[in-house]
Formats: C-alpha cells, structure tokens, sequence
C-alpha cells in the first residue's frame, strides 16, 4: 500500500490515458473513465442574483438549500438549508418512492420557508454519473456508493422529478440545471477565486471535475471555449488497469460492495471503504496472531463496525487513547503496542488514499498545464467531502504530494463550505438568466 514517486507518476500517466480516452470520439464508447460533458461552460462571473433552491442528494447527507445571491455594492450569498433523512429502504427501494420522497421533503421545506406558492428555480446536485445533452436533463448512468433504487438507472431524473411534484400538485418548481457534486463545488470556489478550474469531492465516495477546452471534447460540437468534464474517476480501474496496485483487501471490500466490478479507485481511496479496509486488515493480523493475541471478537468481525471517523479519530492527537477506547468497544483488550500498530495500519490506508488522488489530480493539472501551452500552471483546486475535512492529515499529505508530483504548478487548495448546494444555485442562476434571454 506505499507507493514510491516512481509508481506514482506511473499511476498518474495511466489516468493521463484514460482521460483521454474518454474524451476522443472513437475510445468514448469503451472508455472506463466516461468524462462526461456537464453543459456548464464557465465558472461564475459575479453577476448571479436571485432566489433559489437547491437540491442535494447523494452525499453524506440528503440537504435543501434556499439561496438568495444579491448585488449591494458586491455580490453576497444567504443560505438556509434543512437536512432530511434518506432510509435505507428508500435509497435501495423502488425510483418512484426515492423520488416521491425527494418531492415531498422539497414540499415540506417549501412550507417551511412559505414560498410553496412561488414557481423559484430549482438547481439539483445529484453525486452519481450522469449524461446530459443539456444542463435540465441528466440520465442516470448507474448508482454509486450507498445508492440502488430500482428503475432509474438509464432515465433522466428531472423528469423522474418532476413527475413526482406533479402527482403531488401542491407546489410547483422549474428544475433549470442538474450538477454533480464536484461541479457545485468548483462553481462554489469560482464564486471566491477566478482561478478555480478544478472540483474534487474526497467524501463517502469521490470524483473530480475540471474545465476542458470544447476542441478537445468530441462528444460535443463546437470548437470554442471550455466546458466543465465530470471525469468520473471512481471507475478508474474497472477495466483492470489497477490490478497491480489492488490488494487482496481492496478484492474484498468489491465482493461485498452494492456495485462489485465497479468504481475500484472510489473503493480505495473514499471514506465509505476506509474504515472497513482497516478493519479487514486488522482481521487478517489478529488471524496470525499479530494483533490482541490472536484474540478475535464477533464485533471485530462484523461489517462496517470499524468506521472511516475511527481512522480519523486514531489519527488524531490523542490518537493512542482514541485507539484504545474504539478497540477497546470491539472487545480484543487491546496492549499499547496492539494500539501503535493499528495506529500505524490506519496512516498506511489512509496515506495511500492521499497519495493515489494526488496521482489522479496530478493528471488533471499536467493536462489544463498542457492545453494553456504554458511551462507553469497557476490554478486553484476547490474541494469538499467529509473525508478531506475530517481527517486531520489528510490535506496536508495531498497537498504535499501533488507538489512533489506536479513541480510545475502552483496550486491553491480551496475549501468549499456546503459547496455542493450553493454552486448548483450558481448553475442555476446562471441556466435562468439563460432562459430569460432566450425567451426574450
Ligand atoms: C459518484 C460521483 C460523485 C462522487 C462524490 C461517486 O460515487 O459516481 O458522481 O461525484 O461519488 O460524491
Ligand atoms: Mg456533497
């Protein structure tokens, strides 16, 4: 699980291709890294205003957001947003109860902010990949991370939406654009910093988007501008390309996955998989008597007990005490040394989930450095997602990485708060002063 520098840049050239692949028209249709086209041609340019809503689902948690942006000398952002449950058995139940759940969560929020007799643009941030042949219309491609509703993969969820507002008939909403989380979190930045061209999501699951010049997009017409790429780098690695890299535990964690075969890197590197990797690996050692003894407890033994904020807590400073308290729970009477080792074990796992995302985003940034036709590359990278924010080392290490890998550019790593549901107000914003034009 430690990779040199060597490997590295081996895995960043790798990713280098699949990119490529993705974005050339004969590879497309194969490609594993599908780089799907967002029709967000830029990020936002200051002059967004008015009233919003915001849909974000997908993430660690389900969230409505009421944007208001206004222009008093500079432009401001007011947000107010409510989290609401998605249960289990509506995110692996069928479609039209997802989204009857979806509409009637945006029915009571509507209520609460009483503007359930206003018609207020609808921006959604759904995190899954999707195609779109415009911004309003975004067909599911297949379910990630905790997600599996029947019969809405292959359909466009705005319409899937919509009908579900319709059949409700007590509120009506314009859905203008559909985001993926790292759009909403790049559109966020750009708000702040110009630069920003980059968005990374390192959370239950992760992604990146970055802005791609149009020429270079065949699946798209037009030679000219950018258009934002949703790069799906959570499949990386589906067609065998990381074989050399996965280990037996990484095998493991796919076998017992919602979606085995699919979204190998995601599985190695985002916080929905950390805290069972470390677990697994912790089985494995106590089997051999490495570890408690050779003591093995049914808690350590059971799925998911072991959690990605344990990693981050073991990390911490008080990481040893932590460690005892959380081994402790699973019953293996943990020694000091047991305490080490498994702190050891946690930096390993989530070392190499650093260091693996800095290869990947080091390919992004060696390929905008490379389209500018520039020697350096000066760009901001925004970011969002539990795990990146948690985690009391993991930025430092990602940021350090990525410089070593990538010396030519300079690079600013800029945190988005609740990025996902402002930006897709931007989108939005942006989407209908649009149709205002053209209706005009
Ligand atoms: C999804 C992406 C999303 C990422 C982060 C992945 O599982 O496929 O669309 O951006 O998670 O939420
Ligand atoms: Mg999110």
């Amino acid at each position: 699980m430690r990779f040199s520098d060597e490997t590295l840049r081996d895995i960043m050239a790798r990713f280098r291709r699949e990119m490529e692949n993705g974005l050339g028209g004969d590879t497309n249709p194969t490609a594993t890294v599908k780089m799907l086209p967002t029709f967000v041609r830029s990020i936002p340019d200051g002059s967004e205003k008015g009233d919003f809503i915001a849909l974000d689902l997908g993430g660690s948690n389900f969230r409505i957001l009421r944007v208001k942006v206004s222009h008093e000398k500079k432009q401001t952002v007011q947000m107010e947003s409510q989290i609401y449950e998605t249960p289990e058995d509506i995110i692996h139940g069928s479609g039209s109860r997802l989204f009857d759940h979806v509409a009637e969560c945006l029915g009571d929020f509507m209520e609460k902010q009483k503007i359930k007799d206003k018609k207020l643009p609808v921006g959604f941030t759904f995190s899954f990949p999707c195609a779109h042949s415009k911004l309003d219309e975004a067909v599911l491609l297949t379910w990630t991370k905790r997600f599996k509703a029947s019969g809405v993969e292959g359909m466009d969820v705005v319409k899937l939406l919509n009908k579900a507002i319709k059949k409700r008939g007590d509120y009506d909403a314009d859905i203008m654009a559909v985001v993926n989380d790292t759009v909403g979190t790049m559109m966020t930045c750009g708000f702040d910093d110009q630069r920003c061209e980059v968005g990374i999501i390192i959370g239950t699951g992760t992604n990146a988007c970055y802005m791609e010049e149009l020429r270079h997009i065949d699946m798209v017409e037009g030679d000219e501008g950018r258009m934002c790429i949703n790069t799906e780098w959570g499949a990386f690695g589906d067609d065998g390309t990381l074989e050399d890299i996965r280990t037996e535990f990484d095998r493991e964690i796919d076998r017992g996955s919602l979606n085995p075969g699919k979204q190998l890197f995601e599985k190695m590197v985002s916080g929905m998989y950390m805290g069972e990797l470390v677990r697994l690996i912790l089985v494995k050692m106590a089997k051999e008597g490495l570890l408690f003894e050779g003591r093995i407890t049914p808690e350590l033994l059971t799925k998911g007990k072991f959690e990605t904020k344990h990693v981050s807590a073991i990390e911490n400073k008080e990481g040893l005490t932590k460690a005892k308290e959380i081994l402790t729970r699973l019953g293996v009477e943990p020694s000091e040394d047991d305490c080490i080792a498994v702190q050891h074990v946690c930096a390993i796992v989530s070392f190499r989930s650093a260091n693996l995302i800095a290869a990947t985003l080091g390919a992004i940034l060696t390929r905008l450095k490379d389209n500018k036709n520039s020697p350096r590359l000066r760009t901001t990278v925004g970011i969002d997602g539990s795990l990146y924010k948690m985690h009391p080392q993991y930025s430092r290490r990602l940021h350090k990485t990525v410089r070593r890998l990538v010396p030519e550019s300079d690079v600013r790593f800029l945190l988005s708060e609740s990025g996902s549901g402002k930006g897709a107000a931007m989108v939005t914003a942006w989407a209908s002063r649009l149709a205002d034009q053209t209706r005009q």
